[in-house]
């Protein structure tokens, strides 16, 4: 069994076919998937198939791209929406500096709101991070020093250097489909070396489908196959990275039971 730790069940690309994609992931041995939010105008949707589907886990967040658009969204917020039953996390949020869709201050301010309903409802948060290692950074370890939180980088990409600190940091770090990229060189010499507990896999779909389905929509099923690729690449079997990131997955998402 494996486990899709980061997937959008709601997004344009798998809502018009949400069942048949549901079919095909759990026929390729996807015991769990985490529906992820990402503005509030979703976050019903995403709950609502959540409790329909019992292998769907939710969380509630605001994307750093749509930090310009929630100034109302703060730890309170969160923390309320925390407390229903099939929510088990907290995001996805983070900083995003690539596209820079908001305000960098309002990204910041979002982050450490997220952070703090992570740490108040002991549910971990999900963090996205790209062209932002520095702040990023920054803003975990101050964070951690106010009180102990957990969580995941998603779709990582950063530097070794930023994942040595993240799990410096008591965090995991989840792979997905740019892994098996012909031109992540220096992100599957990362993987090849990240701690097998500390490790997870995801789609982060309807985005990145992994080889050897590129250009197409990506789905949950795929997790399957950035999971062959990432055992290949580090040398272990498939069955003991499907076992450990599994394993992985409920330690950090406890609530997910
Ligand atoms: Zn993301
Ligand atoms: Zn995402």
């Amino acid at each position: 069994m494996l486990i899709d730790s980061h997937c959008h069940l709601n997004y344009k690309g798998l809502v018009e076919d949400q069942l048949n994609i549901l079919e095909r992931a759990r026929q390729r041995g996807i015991g769990l998937m985490l529906n992820i939010a990402t503005r509030e105008s979703e976050w019903d949707a995403v709950l609502d198939t959540a409790v329909r589907e019992p292998d769907v886990w939710a969380t509630v967040g605001i994307h750093p791209h749509e930090a310009d658009d929630h100034p109302h969204i703060d730890t309170a917020k969160l923390i309320q929406w925390a407390t229903h039953p099939r929510v088990v996390g907290i995001g996805e949020t983070g900083l995003d500096y690539y596209y820079d869709h908001s305000d960098r201050q309002r990204q910041q301010r979002s982050f450490r709101a997220h952070i703090a309903a992570a740490r108040d409802t002991g549910l971990p948060v999900i963090v996205h991070t790209r062209d932002a290692e520095q702040d990023t950074l920054a803003i975990m370890r101050e964070e951690m020093e106010k009180g102990a939180y957990s969580g995941v980088i998603h779709c990582f990409t950063a530097s070794g250097a930023f994942a040595d600190a993240a799990l410096d940091l008591g965090l995991y770090i989840s792979l997905s489909g740019i892994v098996t990229f012909k031109s992540a060189r220096d992100l599957q010499e990362t993987a090849a070396r990240l701690p097998l507990d500390r490790l997870l896999v995801e789609t982060d779909s309807p985005f990145l489908a992994p080889v050897p389905h590129r250009g197409k929509s990506c789905e949950p099923a795929y997790v399957a196959d950035t999971a062959a690729f990432l055992a290949d690449l580090r040398g272990e079997t498939l069955e003991d990275l499907a076992a450990a990131t599994t394993a992985n997955f409920h330690a950090l998402f406890a609530k997910a039971a």
